[in-house]
């Protein structure tokens, strides 16, 4: 059995430490992953510290080019690495060749290093006076990503890190590592100097070890809520900036006139696609009137009942397993809980056995209604292929349900209205809103994160807050006096008064 090693400047390392990476369309083992102890994690910081100054003095424009080679090794090796995801995973590959089209995007937008590490500049703000703000990289910045999106996540971060001129240390999910891996060597294939970004694999040891090294100057979390608090505050406690993005509880509000059609294809995708492992997943669909509940019900259940699941790897699938067994029996207890709270399960996911893959961690997509807000699978992020219908009489009323849930991350509307649109673009208190869009990700050249419990921390990810979050200003003033001119000393504070 293979085990997945730690790639610090440039050497493949392992540990004495590892944990099992599963196959979870089979349960199987098929790997084991290193896992850094606090000296591997050191190595890798030294590595960085040591690439860092001569990083720092490459030219913006050359940090680029590596980035569109990069590019172009991700393109070429699109069906491996969607392999590899779906693999450890257990996504389709459909599903796992798109996040990585949405990574490369994060890879294109890195490619403007030039153009958006200009700078702002003023000349003559006084006599003889110009000034102007730089963008500097801060040093050795790190990464700690979750299982859900083992390729896309880690993109939202290093390239553009690593065009501010910092240099990355990635600590990816230690259950779906392979695809982060090879992505990883394929940017060192791109010509990036070694040290510049190393991965160590890990769990909170490595994790806690990052968090500890002064070295460190920035951390970009992604993953649950707790976890994520937890590094905001000892990140931010050790004087590190960190920005952590959390769990998510997505609502779609349906409208009495929404194209119910097109609105029950959207929620099928959203709701269902990756197993419901997305933090921009809809979980809920809150149903202005009785009417509209019972028809989605009415059109979602045939849908749910046919959903093609098996293993992620083969072909024409709408679901794959869920990540893990652990996993699949956290969302089923969800389910037992939704029935013992009095949610109306309308279909039942629990004890699929999937033909030829009886041992996978597979479950059916599942769908409550009359759910009401107490229930812990209303309250909960359960990470599954569980949506939840909620009835309410009125847009107002799904909106204040909506702004009372403690997460924020992701929301949409579904109407052919657009003054009840607009009223909920401007009032929802959630990070992304969709209008007709049922998971609005974000593209590259706009930022990525959620408000309230779904992000810790000031910037969101990747596009224009990713490259405030991963460099400092510095704005300097430069007088260049004429050589004739000689000025008296001034004690009043200079001004243009
Ligand atoms: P997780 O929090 O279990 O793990 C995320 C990372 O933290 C992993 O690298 C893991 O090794 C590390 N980690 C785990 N336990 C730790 C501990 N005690 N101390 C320090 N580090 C620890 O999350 P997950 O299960 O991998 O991913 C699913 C979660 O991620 C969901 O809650 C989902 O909503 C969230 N997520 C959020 C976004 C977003 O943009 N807001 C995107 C993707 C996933």
């Amino acid at each position: 059995m293979t085990t997945i090693t730690h790639l610090i400047n440039g050497e493949h390392i392992s540990s004495e430490r590892t944990a099992d990476v599963y196959n979870p369309s089979t349960g199987e083992v098929i790997h084991r992953v290193a896992l850094a102890d606090c000296a591997t994690v050191q190595q890798a910081i030294d590595a960085a510290q040591a690439a860092y100054p001569a990083w720092r003095k490459t030219p913006a424009a050359k940090r680029a080019q590596i980035m569109f080679r990069f590019k172009q090794l991700l393109e070429a090796n699109e069906a491996r690495i969607a392999q590899l995801i779906s693999l450890e995973h257990g996504k389709t590959l459909e599903d796992a060749a798109g996040e990585l089209k949405r990574g490369i995007e994060n890879v294109e937008f890195a490619c403007a290093a030039p153009e958006i590490l200009k700078g702002e500049y003023s000349r003559n703000v006084g006599p003889n006076i110009d000034a102007w703000s730089d963008f500097q990289p801060l040093g050795v910045v790190a990464g700690i990503t979750p299982f859900n999106f083992p390729a896309m996540v880690p993109l939202w971060m290093y390239p553009l890190a690593i065009v501010c001129g910092n240099c990355f240390i990635l600590k990816p999910s230690e259950r779906d590592p392979s695809s982060t891996l090879l992505i990883a060597e394929l940017l060192l294939e791109a010509g990036l100097p070694k040290g510049v970004m190393s991965v160590v694999h890990g769990d909170k040891e490595a994790v806690d070890a990052l968090i500890e090294a002064p070295q460190v100057k920035a951390l970009s979390f992604v993953g649950s809520t707790s976890i994520a608090e937890y590094i905001y505050s000892e990140g931010t406690k050790r004087g590190k900036r960190v920005q952590a993005l959390g769990g998510a509880k997505n609502h779609a509000v349906l409208m009495p006139d929404a194209d119910l059609d097109n609105t029950v294809n959207a929620l099928m995708g959203a709701a269902y696609g990756s197993c419901g492992e997305r933090c921009m997943a809809i979980s809920v669909a809150v149903c202005v009137g009785e009417q509209i509940a019972d028809a989605l019900v009415q059109k979602l259940v045939p849908q749910i009942q046919g959903l093609k699941i098996g293993a992620g790897t083969n072909t024409g699938l709408d679901m794959g397993p869920l990540v893990t067994a652990a996993a699949r029996d956290r969302v089923t207890g969800y389910i037992d809980a939704g029935v013992a709270a009095g949610a109306e399960l309308v279909v039942d996911g629990r004890g699929l056995s999937v033909p030829g893959n009886e041992t996978g961690f597979f479950l059916g997509g599942t769908l409550f209604d009359k759910v009401s807000p107490e229930m812990s699978i209303y309250t909960d992020e359960i990470f599954g292929p569980v949506l939840c219908i909620v009835r309410v009489d009125s847009l107002e009323q799904a909106m204040q349900l909506i702004n009372d849930h403690e997460y924020g991350n992701g929301t949409c509307i579904f109407t052919r209205d657009g003054e009840s649109a607009r009223l909920f673009c401007d009032e929802i208190e959630v990070g992304m809103v969709g209008v007709n869009v049922p998971l609005p990700v974000p593209v590259a050249y706009h930022s990525f994160g959620g408000w309230k419990r779904s992000l810790f921390g000031d910037l969101h990810a990747y596009g224009p807050d990713g490259v405030r979050f991963y460099t400092k200003r510095k704005a300097i003033t430069q007088r260049w006096p004429q050589r004739a001119s000689h000025e008296a000393a001034q004690f009043a504070f200079p001004s243009n008064g």
